[in-house]
């Protein structure tokens, strides 16, 4: 087992990783504060940012707008489909995050 945790973990030094990425955390968290006191959501629409790194928590309320099949399926839901979604919803005159 002892041999196992080895080959998955490898021991060093950080300290320069860590002091790098520990700065822009700090900028992250305010932006994320400021993102949070804001009375409006973010005008943002759904895209590859809802599933990376992680699928979002408000996944299912802010793609709840799209019917069983829509153009992300035929694009498999690649940056050539949410940007026919964008057109379509500006044509049609839906904003989805808009109206949640
Ligand atoms: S699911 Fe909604 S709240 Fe979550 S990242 Fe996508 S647009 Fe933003």
């Amino acid at each position: 087992m002892a041999n196992r945790v080895a080959q998955v973990l490898r021991a060093g030094r950080c300290d320069d990783q860590v002091e790098e990425i520990s700065h822009s955390v700090e900028d992250k968290l305010e932006e994320m504060f400021s993102t949070i006191r804001q009375s409006k959501h973010p005008d943002i629409q759904i895209g590859p940012h809802c599933d990376d790194p992680y699928t979002c928590p408000l996944h299912d309320m802010c793609w709840r707008f799209l019917p069983q099949h829509s153009v992300l399926d035929l694009t498999r839901g690649t940056k050539k489909g949410f940007g026919l979604l964008d057109r379509v919803s500006r044509v049609c005159g839906i904003f989805p995050m808009a109206s949640s």
